[in-house]
């Protein structure tokens, strides 16, 4: 297997020798925005999208990017094809540059622009079928009057913090509340829910991330037939759902089957989610036969 190369500022490197200053103020203010991107077959899912997913993260920041949304996109298939990896994770990160201690960002110079390309590490296939529990994590989601939930910055420890109270509660994820208590998303991926056979995920006026499975998601399930709102959603929802899943660039559609301790629907990944997860696959698989990088 070839060692893995990540991309820095315009030049290659092996990952042992992949290294920014300890001056970046990504590294000392989590200063800085990211994607994380997936490639199947050789055709990457979705680029433009996550490209402008990106830019939208950096203007709300005010971090210049001086490369364009087309270099950046090449940046992303170069790493693709440098690594010989059809099948991949592509975590692209711009950060505000390398500046000193300070908070000043005008002390930072031109932003620092990362590829990593890597294996996916994919949930096992029997997680696939079996589900997984989730709870209601205490640490509240970002409210977009602080850290808009939108921005894909590298400020993750309000989703750390919530992960890890996952983790000590034994699950593998947490259902993140705003601050009114509604239901905004998970640490790492969005949620829907399935309830009489119709779709529902929270609103984003609720703060979430616009998820780009999030989407494809929805234009799968209105694709067969399936009513989809984007509402305001409690943990009473939760609890009294048929269905509910996951989705995220890298869990793809993941079904969840208890939250709370309380079985959802039957405690086995429901009819809709199943639909919803084969269509997924089907057209990231299709996509990926029809067109290549
Ligand atoms: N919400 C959060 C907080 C995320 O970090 C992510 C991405 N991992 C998602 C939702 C899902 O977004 P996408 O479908 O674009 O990967």
């Amino acid at each position: 297997m070839k060692a893995a190369k990540v991309y820095i500022n315009g030049k290659f490197y092996g990952k042992a020798e992949a290294a920014v200053s300890v001056y970046d103020h990504g590294l000392l203010y989590g200063d800085g925005v990211f994607e994380g991107i997936r490639c199947y077959g050789g055709r990457v899912f979705r680029l433009e999208e996550h490209i402008r997913r990106l830019y939208d993260s950096a203007r709300a920041v005010a971090i210049g990017i001086t490369e364009t949304r087309k270099e950046m996109e090449d940046i992303v298939l170069e790493a693709v094809r440098i690594n010989e990896k059809p099948d991949c994770y592509i975590r692209l990160v711009v950060t505000r540059g390398t500046g000193d201690l300070g908070l000043n960002p005008d002390n930072c110079g031109k932003s620092t622009v990362i590829a990593i390309v890597d294996d996916i590490a994919l949930y096992p296939r029997e997680i696939y079928e079996k589900g997984i529990a989730i709870i209601t994590a205490a640490t509240r989601r970002t409210g977009p009057d602080s850290l808009d939930p939108g921005i894909k910055s590298l400020n993750y420890l309000n989703n750390i913090m919530a992960r890890i109270e996952a983790k000590r509660a034994g699950c593998m994820e947490a259902v993140m509340l705003n601050r009114e208590g509604f239901v905004a998303e998970c640490t790492g991926d969005n949620i829907f829910i399935v309830r009489d056979g119709q779709l529902a995920t929270p609103h984003p006026s609720a703060g979430i991330l616009r998820g780009i499975t999030r989407d494809t998601a929805m234009v799968l399930a209105r694709g067969m037939g399936i009513i989809v709102s984007e509402t305001l959603m409690t943990r009473y929802d939760l609890y009294r759902a048929d269905e509910c899943f996951l989705t995220g660039t890298g869990a793809e559609i993941m079904p969840v089957v208890s939250v709370d301790g309380r079985p959802v629907g039957t405690g086995m990944p429901g009819q809709v989610t199943k639909m919803i997860s084969h269509a997924y696959r089907s057209l990231v698989y299709g996509e990926a036969k029809t067109e290549k990088v």
